[in-house]
């Protein structure tokens, strides 16, 4: 085999998706929607499949002409840059396959990417797949007066962030709003992160894919609508986080045409294309979108608003069991501290494993409630000081949290 799959064969998703179904468990697990998408997007699919030949044969390579156009519209309100749909966007298979395409076409063998910690696991495989070393630098719990309650007191140092950069360094690699902490980034913090890039001219790989979801006032800022940011940044996005479609598997890479087209390099030569059809949908979706922006009747305000809701009733349900959550700003996921939870293990073999991983397995093995352990959204450097967090996902029906709710009740 070739040695760019060692080291990158273990896979959470892969392993602790596969135990939630094995024990048939309450599934606060994978991230992702266990109600339908809305009406309008799902007729929008329904539509498209069912007219006529040309949906269901190839499209163009880099995104299906309507949804980069509507893509470039949506969007270049919101950026404060005219995008061109045809050169500064490319649709891809997930946001998954938008940031392989950005390791694979922008870092060189050597090059440094600087990881935020925690970060969504996959960056780091795909660092190291396209020759990078990652390199991490921790959103620290502000160590101010009593506990640490929300994802906004998790900062970045300047300092800290500002030691880490190299003559090697090719990128920096943000996630906002962050999955699995919640954190959604301020303007300020953006501008810091935004003066190092300039300062040392690295790229910003931004990976927006929950950026219509924040709470309590909290507002997503996208970097590249700072200055000088534009040229420098790569913001990935999800349709099946935008619309609570996650199989279909449909998201989008947006930057300077100069940067896009080595990712059109890429992925004209691996995937090539992604579906017609759920594409065409998307972009109906966008269109409807932009029609309704900022009214109530807007999925991207709705989907939220009803978050809202699901993730005060998780909090609450978590803190009366003793499960100490950090409250998210934005996403939908919530970790919670499990320090106070005395577990008699049986399971012998999970017994050099990290503190969450027993946990969740045991969790999921014998409680029926599946999660997801923190640490591995850690280097393994850090994971060891942060074992003592799981992460629950709850973009889930109430019926599905109030099954999670009766498990938790019966612990103590
Ligand atoms: N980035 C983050 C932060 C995620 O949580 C996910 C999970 N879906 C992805 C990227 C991948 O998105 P997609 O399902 O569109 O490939
Ligand atoms: N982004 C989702 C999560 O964090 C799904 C990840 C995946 O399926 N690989 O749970």
């Amino acid at each position: 085999h070739a040695s760019r799959t060692d080291g990158v064969d273990k896979n959470v998703w892969v392993e602790f998706t596969q135990l939630a179904a094995d024990y048939k468990a309450v599934n606060l697990g994978q991230g992702f929607p266990d109600f339908s998408p809305p009406k309008f997007i799902q007729e929008a699919f329904c539509k498209a499949v069912s007219g006529g030949p040309i949906m269901h044969q190839y499209t163009r390579a880099f995104g299906h002409p309507p949804l980069v156009r509507s893509l470039a519209k949506f969007f270049s309100r919101i950026v404060g840059h005219e995008i061109d749909p045809l050169e500064d966007i490319l649709v891809t298979v997930g946001a998954y396959q938008a940031l392989f395409c950005a390791f694979q076409a922008l870092v060189n063998e050597g090059d440094e990417v600087i990881i935020v910690e925690p970060f969504f696991d996959c960056y780091q495989p795909m660092v190291k797949m396209a020759g990078g070393k990652a390199v991490y630098v921790p959103l620290r719990p502000k160590a101010a007066s009593g506990a640490v309650l929300s994802s906004g007191d998790w900062v970045l140092s300047a300092e800290e962030l500002a030691s880490k950069f190299t003559p090697r360094t090719k990128a920096v690699v943000i996630n906002t709003p962050n999955n699995p902490i919640g954190k959604v980034y301020k303007t300020e913090e953006l501008q810091m992160i935004a003066d190092l890039c300039i300062k040392h001219d690295a790229l910003c790989i931004s990976d927006e894919v929950y950026e219509w979801l924040t709470y309590d006032g909290a507002k997503h800022v996208k970097i590249a609508s700072l200055p000088g940011m534009w040229e420098r940044t790569i913001t990935v996005g999800s349709a099946g986080k935008t619309f609570s479609a996650t199989g279909w598997k449909v998201g989008w890479a947006i930057s300077s045409g100069h940067i896009v087209k080595h990712m059109k390099t890429i992925h004209q030569n691996t995937v090539y294309h992604c579906a017609t059809a759920a594409q065409e949908a998307v972009a109906q979706g966008f269109e409807r979108e932009y029609e309704v922006f900022g009214s109530p009747e807007s999925y991207f305000q709705q989907l939220p608003a009803m978050l809202h809701l699901k993730r005060n009733k998780l909090a609450s349900c978590l803190e009366s069991v003793g499960l100490q959550p950090i409250m998210p700003q934005g996403g939908y996921f919530m970790i919670a501290d499990i320090s106070s939870v005395k577990v008699d293990y049986n399971d012998q073999s999970s017994v050099d494993e990290p503190n969450d991983f027993r946990f969740v397995k045991w969790l999921t093995k014998e409680k029926g409630l599946a999660a997801i352990p923190v640490s591995a959204f850690y280097s393994p450097e850090h994971s060891k000081e942060f074992d003592k967090y799981i992460r629950f996902c709850f973009v889930k029906e109430d019926s599905t949290l109030d099954a999670a709710e009766d498990i938790l009740r019966k612990f103590n």
